[in-house]
């Protein structure tokens, strides 16, 4: 992940290094590069506007420092940048005053949902609260299977409706699921919905159901790192479809150019919460904005 807009981006900055001080001409043609980096990475197209007017306007301000060489003024105001397009401070999740807290996913089948809901309720766990996890993608013929190994391996619990009782209805489990958790005292329930292979109005139909069913504390929309371009059009499509409090970013293990990363916070103002890197339970962090900008920058 990043590594091509890394090399991009050093090379860009190396070749600053032997400079005095930045003309005007030397400040455009290195905006000129990074944005060549930026599109090449798969931003989108309105994000990468943004990210080189601030560069530049700063860029151009920033000739009075001292403390600074002319290089290293201009990875520092990428890098501030890059945190800021990032999503700026890190975004925790909001626990609801009376328990439980309840927590749905959203999100494109393949994403990563369940597997995401799995790592979720360890990392909850882990942190000593009592997950529960439910299990309403009733249309993926695996997923209530997985995510009952991923409950055990996870050590939590789950809520599940019976095998062979037909298709079933999620919002009915949904719903029955937070009475459940209230009876058995768990703090935080996990509500793992139905992902359709692309945009698809029943599956936007059938969660924003399930979200209204269950007033979910926080929405989480699981997006593909690898999926590119396609990225920002079906977090649009969520945004509209069913809206979400926060993403949380999957495969960044994979070798993505970084655009997903990069442009879903701007286009649809919700802050990456997470960050999923490997399809082990261990391989989920809390994304921190600061830190994968100064990965890339590495
Ligand atoms: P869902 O359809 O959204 O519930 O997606 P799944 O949770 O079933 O995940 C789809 C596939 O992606 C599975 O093979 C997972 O093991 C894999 N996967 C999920 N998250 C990650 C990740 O962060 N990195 C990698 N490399 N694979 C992942």
């Amino acid at each position: 992940m990043f590594e091509t807009l890394s090399d991009r981006l050093t090379s860009v900055f190396s070749s600053l290094r032997s400079r005095g001080r930045l003309s005007e001409a030397d400040i455009d043609a290195t905006c000129r590069e990074i944005r060549i980096a930026l599109l090449e990475a798969d931003v989108a197209l309105p994000v990468v506007k943004a990210f080189i007017a601030r560069v530049k306007e700063r860029a151009r301000g920033a000739e009075v420092s001292q403390a600074l060489n002319p290089a290293q003024q201009v990875v520092k105001i990428v890098h501030d940048e890059l945190i800021e397009v990032l999503g700026g401070e890190t975004r925790r999740i909001r626990f609801a005053k009376t328990p439980p807290t309840v927590i749905m996913l959203a999100g494109l089948q393949g994403a990563g949902k369940t597997t995401l809901a799995g790592k979720l309720a360890k990392w909850l766990r882990d942190q000593g609260h009592a997950p529960l996890l439910v299990a309403c993608d009733l249309q993926r013929p695996n997923a209530v299977q997985q995510l009952t190994v991923l409950a055990e391996r996870a050590g939590v619990a789950i809520f599940a409706p019976e095998p062979g009782n037909g298709v079933g209805d999620p919002v009915a489990v949904a719903r029955q699921s937070i009475d459940h958790a209230k009876r058995k005292q768990y703090d935080v329930v996990i509500v793992d919905t139905a992902g359709r292979l692309g945009i698809d109005e029943e599956m936007m139909r059938q969660a924003a159901d399930i979200r209204d069913a269950i007033n979910p504390d926080e929405v989480l929309f699981v997006l593909d790192a690898m999926i590119g371009q396609d990225a920002v059009n079906t977090a649009r499509a969520f945004m509209e479809g069913v809206g979400f409090d926060g993403v949380v970013l999957t495969k960044l293990d994979g070798d993505a150019r970084g655009g997903a990363a990069l442009s879903v916070r701007q286009i649809t103002g919700r802050p990456i919460m997470f960050a999923s890197t490997g399809e082990k339970l261990e391989d989920f962090d809390v994304f921190h904005p600061d830190r994968m900008a100064s990965r890339i920058l590495d």
